[in-house]
């Protein structure tokens, strides 16, 4: 069975959006990574770190989604990673209320022995010294490396960025983030500019007007089903992520056209992230409802053109 390795945060998050708020409730990046991917049957571990007051009935939800959790640290005393955030009404935006690190300053991630060996590794967005040390305990190079990064990675350590950018072969981030990174306005030149970084893929997310993924002159774009209820888009673009790789590790097919694939299962994934506040929607999905979803998304995308 293919294996799939993630790391990013596992962290408590507070969610404000017009809909109403949360307390403080499960989050972190590679919390929706492994959750979007062990829906697929696949051999996913998370490895991250918690401190003391992070719950049983959390390790719980991982385990009831069979993902390993060998690598998540528990530090004695330690506080976990803490994320607030505020959306607009536009759901699209959102500001950053709080970001206590705790735990998360001094992690050093240490990849369980049985999974050394991944086939798909995941680099969810963390400081990219962070990622390059996961990639450096691996016994061999993975068939293929996602890698997720933001702006302030890109203001703050954009050398490490760059160093990391040599040794990944797909990067996802959101069209800001592509300009940012290349200096180029337009996303096609964006992705041309990443490819020099050393980037063989490039996923440009969208939000709710989808996501592109970039391969020399290929160019593939999948809409976001468009949804009636939108309560919470955190963890949405993970979600995607998670999706993407877990089937990408599931069909073993790394190729231009599986990643197409690829994407419509991430995006169909994180279409059910977001109809419910937090990880809740993730947490119980079923085969049933992602495949009506799929249908749905084929449906959508179907036409029959005569050129
Ligand atoms: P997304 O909506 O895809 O940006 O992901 C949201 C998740 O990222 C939340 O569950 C947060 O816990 C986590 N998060 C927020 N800020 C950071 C950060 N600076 N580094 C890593 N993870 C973060």
């Amino acid at each position: 069975m293919s294996k799939l390795l993630a790391i990013g945060t596992v962290a408590f998050d507070k969610i404000e959006t017009p809909f109403g708020q949360t307390d403080k409730i499960l989050g972190g990046a590679g919390t929706y990574i492994g959750l979007s991917a062990s829906t697929l049957g696949i051999k996913t571990a998370i490895v991250s770190v918690v401190g003391e007051d992070f719950p049983k009935k959390y390790f719980d939800i991982f385990h009831n989604n069979n993902i390993n959790t060998e690598g998540i640290e528990v530090v004695k005393g330690g506080k976990t990673f803490y994320w607030s955030g505020r959306y607009h009404n536009d759901m699209n935006s959102r500001d950053t209320l709080i970001t206590d690190l705790n735990v998360l300053e001094h992690f050093n991630p240490i990849i369980p022995d049985s999974f050394k060996d991944a086939d798909i590794v995941m680099l969810g967005n963390l400081h990219p010294l962070t990622q390059l040390s996961t990639l450096k305990q691996l016994e061999h190079k993975p068939k293929l490396v996602v890698l997720d990064t933001m702006n302030y990675w890109m203001d703050t350590a954009l050398d490490d960025l760059h160093k990391v950018l040599k040794h990944i072969d797909v990067i996802t981030i959101n069209d800001e983030e592509a300009r940012q990174l290349s200096g180029e306005y337009s996303i096609v030149k964006a992705a041309k500019k990443i490819y020099e970084m050393g980037v063989k893929y490039v996923i440009i997310k969208k939000g709710e007007h989808g996501a592109l993924l970039f391969n020399d002159n290929n160019i593939f774009f999948a809409p976001a089903l468009p949804l009636e209820d939108v309560f919470d888009p955190t963890g949405a673009g993970d979600t995607f992520a998670g999706g993407f790789c877990g089937f990408l590790a599931s069909t073993g097919n790394i190729s231009f056209e599986n990643m197409k694939n690829a994407i419509i299962y991430g995006s169909c994934l994180a279409s059910f992230c977001v109809e419910k506040f937090g990880t809740q929607r993730m947490e119980n999905l079923n085969k049933e409802e992602i495949s009506k979803r799929l249908k749905a998304f084929r449906d959508l995308t179907q036409y029959d053109f005569t050129i």
